[in-house]
């Protein structure tokens, strides 16, 4: 199955895609997470990217199409795969329809108040990547990764300025996305308020009415 997860930052994709991708045994694949290492190891792409992520916007997309398109082509991908966080432009959703076609999207739908206190509360492990929420879903030990114990920490982008300024980044450019993949009689609605383990049901539910 190739999924695209859609959504605004903060809607909890991460958390989905990190449960779907055990849940059906195919790859979570975040452009997000990829920049994130490309910068810990201060490789020219993730110092390019970084001007862009500090400050809220988004990566252009000559740099994260290819990114993408590489990490789909490698062998453990041929079953499929979950994308959190691509594509987040009208650009790069032809991109991708250029050469690979979803099965579908998911649209995680979260209203903006809430995004502003989840993500002031978001926790992620520097790590492994799993990420955490201080009120909504706790590590089992404070402060702690539940996958490999690392000490968790808080993004550079999840402050409040930052996250107001994604926010608008994400409904000038992402939300159109919406409208794309209806179009294209492939997007599913889920309500992302409600409790982790509900989105996922939810989530698993409409995929197999859509497949049935
Ligand atoms: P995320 O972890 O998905 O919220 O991504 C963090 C940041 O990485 C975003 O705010 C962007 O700056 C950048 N980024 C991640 N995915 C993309 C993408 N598909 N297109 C452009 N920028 C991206």
């Amino acid at each position: 199955m190739k999924l695209v997860l859609l959504g605004a930052p903060g809607a909890g994709k991460g958390t989905q895609a990190s449960r779907l991708a055990e849940h059906y045994g195919i790859p979570h694949i975040s452009t997000g997470d990829i920049f994130r290492q490309n910068l810990k190891d201060e490789t020219p792409l993730g110092l390019k990217a970084k001007v862009y992520m500090d400050s809220g916007l988004l990566v252009p997309d000559e740099l994260t199409v290819e990114l993408l398109m590489d990490r789909i082509s490698a062998e453990d991908c041929e079953n499929g795969y979950i994308l959190d966080g691509f594509p987040r432009t009208l650009g790069q959703a032809h991109a991708l329809d250029s050469s690979e076609t979803v099965d579908a999207c998911v649209d995680v739908d979260v209203p903006d108040e809430l995004i502003i206190e989840r993500m002031s509360g978001r926790r992620v492990c520097p790590a492994c990547g799993e990420p955490f929420h201080v009120k909504f879903n706790p590590p089992v030990k404070e402060g702690l990764c539940d996958k490999c114990g690392t000490e968790l920490i808080t993004r550079a982008d999840d402050t409040l300025e930052t996250v107001e300024k994604r926010l608008s980044v994400y409904h000038e450019q992402t939300a159109p996305l919406i409208d794309h993949y209806l179009a294209q009689g492939k997007l599913l609605r889920v309500d992302g308020t409600q409790a982790v383990e509900e989105v996922t049901e939810a989530i698993v539910k409409a995929l197999d009415e859509f497949e049935a």
